[in-house]
């Protein structure tokens, strides 16, 4: 369809150099033709060329006084995308790669997931290209009291919340919700992934990894398969990944790796989840001290990685659950995940997988959940922490992880009808971009042109 391409050229010549935001919008686009064909008024309201272009971007300089007390400066960024649904809602990310066009497509990725939680919450991201790594906790506290002096002034609990994401977590949250309370002398629910102490909610924290594996756990029932007794791979070894493995030990199975940005443990006994978090939330120390505890396992750099590959996809597994970064996995690990007999991918990360690795998932026909459904169970406790916030209640664990199971549920079923309806049952990237799409689209046009 000439019309998806010239939005899509239009983008390239107006966004010079944003290759991730091109990738993501492609497949979003692509996705969008036979919607476009069917329903001529998404077309006659021009809901593509206005819903790639963000509402607001908001770009800041970040200075702030090391532990030596020399002048450091960053940018700082925040997207706010599209609002149609509800005030702007996306994590803050906090690494050396973050850049305008990265920011953008991982807000464009969250406007569809964000409607795909069937709550009211529209699409936004931010953060920094400050690396948090070697940092010392003061240095950390005045980064973030630094970034939060000029974003307090375009956020709010009705307008904009952000939450955690790479490199942000509760430590940091805590930090920028000190400042926001301090300058805008208001506490409120301004920012989600808060501790539980003062406003936080119960599987908040967990929510993104318990999500992605209910999304696995709802593909494969719908194939008559459980994840019991399986083995599967896990990427990265941060929040997502520490909280794919406990669920994925509470449904019976047996997570056999996990990784950072040096290297690869495998752990043939299955993941040593305690120590994993000892490691990582306590004592902040790399992965590879995994193995001084765990001499059976081994680790594996990632000069050692066959090249051109990402040695977590190389090792056998009925499933895998990619939870590092973007472009993680590409058509290398894609094909030695199917030829070692892997039947399902669940997506904690955002694009993890490169265009031509989930092209080769979505013609084998295995159980492939893409980030933007298989990871929306984070943004989906966020949303119930707001609602919380507002309602001054507070929910017990299991009421909160029955809802996101409730909610991933849904999300399953909204992609793969959607998918069904247009004749491709099981492509979810076909159903979760439509499903997502069009609750956006119909809230803009019913409401006007703004
Ligand atoms: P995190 O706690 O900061 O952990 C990130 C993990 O990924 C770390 O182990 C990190 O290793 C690894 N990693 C990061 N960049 C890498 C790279 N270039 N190559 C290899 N490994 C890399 O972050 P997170 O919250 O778990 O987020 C992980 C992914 O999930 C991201 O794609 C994020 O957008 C997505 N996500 C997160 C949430 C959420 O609620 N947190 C929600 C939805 C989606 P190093 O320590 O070596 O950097």
């Amino acid at each position: 369809m000439p019309y998806v391409n010239e939005v899509f050229e239009y983008l390239k010549r107006t966004s010079p150099s944003q290759t991730e935001f091109y990738q993501a919008a492609q497949e979003v686009l692509e996705s969008l033709r036979p919607l476009m064909i069917k329903y001529p008024k998404y077309r006659q309201h021009k809901i593509i060329e206005r819903i790639v272009e963000p509402e607001r971007q908001i770009l800041f300089r970040v200075n702030w006084l090391d532990d030596n007390g020399v002048i450091q400066v960053n940018k700082g960024f925040r997207i706010e995308f599209n609002s149609a649904l509800g005030p702007y809602k996306g994590g803050l990310r906090f690494h050396p790669s973050v850049n305008a066009g990265v920011i953008k497509f991982l807000g464009f990725e969250q406007i569809f997931k964000n409607s795909l939680t069937g709550l009211q919450i529209g699409g936004g991201k931010g953060g920094s290209d400050f690396n948090p790594k070697g940092k010392s906790d003061n240095e950390i506290m005045r980064f973030c009291q630094a970034f939060m002096s000029e974003l307090f002034r375009h956020i709010g609990a009705n307008t904009d919340v952000p939450a955690g994401d790479i490199g942000v977590g509760g430590r940091e949250i805590g930090y920028m919700f000190g400042m926001y309370k301090k300058l805008a002398n208001k506490y409120e629910g301004v920012l989600t992934g808060k501790s539980l102490k003062w406003g936080g909610s119960l599987v908040r924290t967990e929510a993104t990894g318990y999500g992605a594996v209910y999304f696995a756990k709802y593909m494969l029932e719908d194939r008559g398969e459980t994840l019991e007794g399986k083995r599967c791979v896990v990427s990265g070894s941060g929040n997502v990944s520490i909280y794919t493995i406990e669920k994925l030990y509470q449904l019976g199975a047996i997570p056999v790796t996990c990784s950072d940005s040096n290297g690869m443990i495998y752990d043939e006994a299955g993941i040593d989840l305690e120590l994993l978090k000892d490691l990582k939330e306590v004592k902040r120390v790399r992965l590879s001290e995994y193995v001084k505890y765990v001499p059976t396992a081994k680790y594996t750099p990632i000069e050692g990685y066959p090249e051109g590959t990402n040695g977590v996809y190389a090792i056998p597994c009925f499933a895998a659950f990619p939870s590092a970064t973007q472009n993680e996995l590409n058509l290398a690990d894609a094909k030695n995940l199917l030829a070692n007999g892997c039947v399902c991918i669940s997506e904690g990360a955002n694009m993890p997988s490169t265009p031509d690795a989930v092209d080769l998932f979505v013609e084998s026909k295995i159980c492939y959940g893409p980030g933007k459904a298989a990871n929306a169970g984070g943004v989906a406790t966020s949303q119930l922490e707001m609602a919380q916030n507002a309602s001054m209640v507070n929910w017990t664990f299991e009421e909160v992880d029955a809802k996101l199971a409730q909610i991933m549920k849904n999300i399953y079923v909204s992609a793969s009808t959607t998918a069904a309806e247009f004749g491709e049952p099981t492509n979810l990237v076909l159903g979760a971009n439509i499903a997502g799409f069009r609750k956006v689209a119909d809230a803009m046009i019913e409401q006007g042109l703004v």
